[in-house]
């Protein structure tokens, strides 16, 4: 995996460009966010996910799927259960992942804010290969960025309370964070 800071693309994974994204107003980068996501929900290795952030969610497929299938969302990345990374967006533009958001009191958490989503629920373990990938994903995007530091990486729960749980309990973000800061001294 390495990271393109002049395209803000990754290489050596999947890319699976998204039209649901717009410029950066002041072009900022300074928060980094973790979602959860499993399409039908609690399904894994589905493609659906790819599907829904490329407007192409079959609606008539799934009860969910119909209810969502309208929404023109998107992440930077996605990480699947067994490791396997797709970027989505550039890291220079907007993507729609975080919605109404807030971060220390500033809002529309888009705007200055990568997005990654694991796949998978708020209650099961996330993969052993999810937290590797994670962890090399963002080493690279902090390297490129330097002001996401482990203050400004943060869960889709803690900017947008009232409305979301993801990465939900089952995300450990102790084992991210001392995984990162162990990757960070063998520099
Ligand atoms: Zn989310």
């Amino acid at each position: 995996m390495q990271f393109d800071p002049s395209t803000g693309w990754c290489h050596g994974i999947r890319h699976c460009p998204s039209p649901n994204f717009n410029a950066r107003p002041q072009g900022e980068i300074s928060l980094l966010v973790i979602h959860g996501i499993s399409l039908p929900p609690g399904q894994f290795g589905t493609g659906k996910v790819q599907q829904f952030f490329r407007n192409g969610l079959p609606a008539d497929e799934h009860p969910y799927f119909a209810a969502i299938a309208a929404l023109r969302v998107s992440a930077h990345f996605f990480i699947e259960r067994d490791g396997a990374v797709t970027q989505f967006v550039s890291c220079l533009e907007r993507a729609w992942h975080a919605g109404q958001s807030c971060f220390e009191g500033r809002e529309n958490c888009n705007d200055f804010s990568l997005g990654i989503e694991l796949e998978g629920t708020d209650e099961l373990p996330y993969s052993d290969a999810q937290y590797a990938s994670l962890t090399t994903l963002t080493r690279l995007l902090q390297q490129a960025y330097p002001a996401l530091d482990v203050r400004r990486i943060c869960g889709h729960a803690d900017i947008a309370p009232q409305r979301k749980t993801d990465p939900g309990p089952a995300f450990d973000w102790t084992r991210y964070r001392t995984a990162l800061s162990d990757s960070g001294d063998m520099q």
